[in-house]
């Protein structure tokens, strides 16, 4: 390729209205969500970028599929068209659907969790751990150091620590059900895991008889890392790359509102029939008959067909090169951020830009206020915010307090992240004048979503 602009590989079809909205508007609007952007009226954001779960634009083969689905309650033929499409890349025995993610960890760890059990996983996501632990069992995380460290430049810093893994299921020896690996690591930076570090892992838990899940909802951004970064990868089909860590693994839990392109949906794939049939009661229970879960015909068939676009090469190049436009360009501009560049956020570092507000005074909530008012920019902390509040309800700094600037897919153009940059630039210059809040309400669980805050004087 003789240029070095990577555009869109798509033209835009159907166009959605974006509000104009003044500084002194969204002042108005983020005083009165009590300094909380999940507060927030979606219309007075600008530029939404508070996660990429369901917020992305389907194609125009997504929309036609949604014509051919078909509703029937049971045997549909959109449940075949949405099963070949998932086995296609993941070919395990039973294909299951939710209605998203964590409606597939609530059924399997329903099947195998509970009291003394123990799972362990790179990094758990906040629903897996509180499916787990809501279970009565532990979750347990067992990432490599280098994935703790936001500075470091690892290539795959979502790899299990293998070692550790093993000593783990040594010490537990009949009280883990099952062991999860997240692909990409979501809750570590959207960090991807090797496949090399996969067979390891496999290898690790086929020995102690320990069955391998994935959450594999960001299972084409990862195997497009493993094609860029790991040795030996480089020619291969992405397509390829997945079957390969399917291979390594008995099954799966999935958010189709990350990679499969949808905007609702998920699914439980596995090979053991016994569980599966366990599953598959619990899943009449509480989502739906087996053939449509907790969706319907149409949107198993948008799924379908997101799962054969999305590992297109040239999707995948423009989705990973366009992310890492926006982290290059804000470390570029001295902006500290995560590194490398995940899949699909950029993670700032409220606590190093910012570091005259204490953790307890939240500096990725000021970051994130800031980056609203501003600009109207959306992001999302995940920080001490997010997991400071102790279960005795007292509180301490967050590992780590960092902003999160997720990406939808095929949403927002080069103009727009350009206009991102901008806005961080424009906090950044102001940000020893930025003051850090307290909270003035909050629930006892899951703060983040509902607590209300004040300004600092
Ligand atoms: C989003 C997500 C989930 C949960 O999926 P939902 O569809 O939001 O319920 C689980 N694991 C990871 C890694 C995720 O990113």
């Amino acid at each position: 390729m003789p240029f070095r602009t990577i555009i869109e590989p798509f033209r835009i079809q159907s166009v959605a209205p974006l509000r104009m909205t003044t500084p002194a508007q969204r002042h108005e609007a983020v005083v009165a969500a009590g300094y909380n952007l999940f507060g927030l009226h979606a219309l007075d954001v600008m530029i939404d970028l508070l996660t990429d779960s369901g917020t992305g634009a389907m194609s125009r083969d997504q929309w036609a599929a949604i014509q051919h689905g078909d509703e029937s309650y049971a045997g549909s033929p959109s449940y075949d068209i949405f099963r070949e499409a998932v086995q296609n890349l993941f070919p395990f025995k039973h294909v299951i659907p939710t209605h998203q993610g964590r409606a597939a960890e609530k059924i399997l760890f329903t099947a195998l969790g509970g009291k003394g059990k123990a799972v362990p996983n790179n990094t758990h996501f906040d629903t897996t751990r509180a499916n787990i632990e809501y279970s009565g069992a532990q979750a347990v995380d067992l990432v490599i150091a280098e994935g703790r460290d936001p500075a470091n430049l690892h290539p795959f810093k979502g790899n299990m620590d293998v070692a550790a893994l093993d000593a783990f299921l040594s010490s537990h020896s009949g009280q883990v059900p099952v062991a999860f690996i997240t692909i990409t690591n979501n809750s570590g930076g959207g960090q991807p895991v090797s496949l090399e570090n996969l067979r390891q892992t496999s290898a690790v838990c086929r020995r102690h008889g320990v069955p391998l899940f994935l959450d594999a909802c960001r299972f084409a951004e990862n195997a497009w890392f493993i094609r860029e970064r790991e040795p030996g990868q480089q020619d291969r089909e992405v397509a390829d790359i997945v079957r390969e860590m399917a291979s390594l693994a008995d099954g799966m839990t999935m958010s189709a509102k990350k990679d499969p392109m949808g905007n609702i949906g998920g699914w439980l794939a596995l090979n053991d029939d016994a569980l599966a049939e366990q599953c598959r009661n619990l899943l009449i229970l509480t989502e739906g008959f087996p053939t449509y879960g907790g969706l319907a015909g149409r949107d198993l068939e948008a799924l379908a067909q997101g799962l054969r676009e999305v590992v297109d090469h040239d999707y995948l190049r423009y989705r990973i090169r366009s992310t890492a436009y926006l982290g290059d360009a804000l470390a570029k501009a001295g902006i500290p951020v995560v590194q490398p560049i995940g899949g699909h956020a950029v993670y700032l570092d409220a606590r190093a830009l910012l570091p005259h507000i204490a953790p307890l005074q939240y500096p990725g909530q000021a970051l994130a206020v800031a980056l609203y008012e501003s600009g109207g920019v959306r992001g999302c902390e995940i920080g001490t915010v997010m997991f400071g509040r102790q279960a005795d309800g007292s509180e301490k700094a967050a590992t780590l307090d960092l902003v999160r600037l997720a990406i939808p897919r095929r949403t927002y153009t080069q103009s727009h992240i350009d206009y991102v940059i901008e806005v961080c630039e424009e906090v950044a210059r102001k940000a020893k004048a930025l003051r850090g809040y307290r909270i003035v309400a909050e629930p006892a669980q899951l703060r983040h979503f509902t607590a209300r805050f004040a300004p600092l004087a």
